[in-house]
């Protein structure tokens, strides 16, 4: 019998990363739900439980690189190794807007989150990735990080004016690209996965329930031997950069 997988997802405590953690525990994985508020963190170990799914909580703030590290020591010590980092906490700002407008204050809060949060934890979270038989690094990015769809009047995407946002979103697609390419001599896969529009507290509207965003970001996150890396897809195929 292989040993459970162990796996991160950031920012768990509700919306998309917490459906990602439901249905990875119900996958039969070692669920560490990261979140920057214990209540809220224990209060989704809590649901979980409750749904007869096991969880174990480690307090994660993107903002707080003393923390991280303390994360990945107490994973490190809890387990020897992680097999997957769902690296889903983000935010929006409502200083964000079109690049005439959009506040520096925002644009700067959103990038701190969203860009150098996640590489700050993906680093600190490396080392015991590169324990794992298969790691497996999911970002959840958005269609509005997607470059070409940004300067392209035919795509659905172009209508999008958000600086901020997309620029995070964009910034955290080359932390992809070149991070699968350096480890392109291992056993880990990085890729950038698009959910889907999803109605959470994030966006307050969406054609997709959580349970549906979180079925890609799932499948990346328990890719088998022959996973793909260096992707960025949707539910639809792969997303243009
Ligand atoms: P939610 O706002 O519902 O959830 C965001 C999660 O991120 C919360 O758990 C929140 O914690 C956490 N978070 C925010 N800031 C931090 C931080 N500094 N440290 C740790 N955790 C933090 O958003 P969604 O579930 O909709 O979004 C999840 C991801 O999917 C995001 O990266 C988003 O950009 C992406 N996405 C979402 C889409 C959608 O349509 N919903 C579309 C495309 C991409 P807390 O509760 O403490 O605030």
């Amino acid at each position: 019998i292989e040993p459970a997988r162990i796996a991160l997802v950031t920012g768990a405590n509700k919306g998309i990363g917490l459906e990602i953690a439901r249905q990875l525990a119900e996958a039969g994985v070692t669920m560490i739900i990261g979140a920057r508020d214990p209540d809220r963190g224990m209060a989704a170990v809590a649901d979980l439980a409750a749904q007869g799914l096991e969880a174990e909580f480690v307090r994660l703030d993107l903002t707080d690189e003393a923390g991280i590290a303390a994360a990945a020591a107490e994973i490190a010590t809890r387990h020897g190794r992680l097999d997957i980092l769902v690296n889903n906490a983000g935010i929006v700002d409502e200083g964000d807007g079109p690049p005439s407008v959009a506040t520096t204050r925002a644009v700067r809060r959103i990038l701190e989150t969203n860009f150098i949060g996640t590489l700050a934890v993906t680093q600190a979270m490396l080392p015991l990735l590169r324990r794992s038989a298969a790691g497996r690094i999911v970002n959840l990015s958005s269609s509005l990080g997607s470059l070409a769809g940004n300067g392209d009047p035919s795509s659905p995407y172009y209508a999008a004016r958000l600086i901020g946002y997309n620029a995070s979103k964009a910034a955290l697609n080359m932390l992809t690209v070149q991070l699968s390419e350096e480890l392109r001599d291992t056993r880990i896969a990085v890729n950038s996965v698009s959910p889907g529009f999803v109605k959470t507290d994030m966006t307050g509207l969406g054609f997709l329930t959580p349970e549906q965003g979180a079925r890609l970001p799932v499948a990346f996150a328990l890719q088998g031997e022959d996973a793909v890396s260096g992707r960025f897809v949707e539910a639809s195929g792969e997303t243009p950069w």
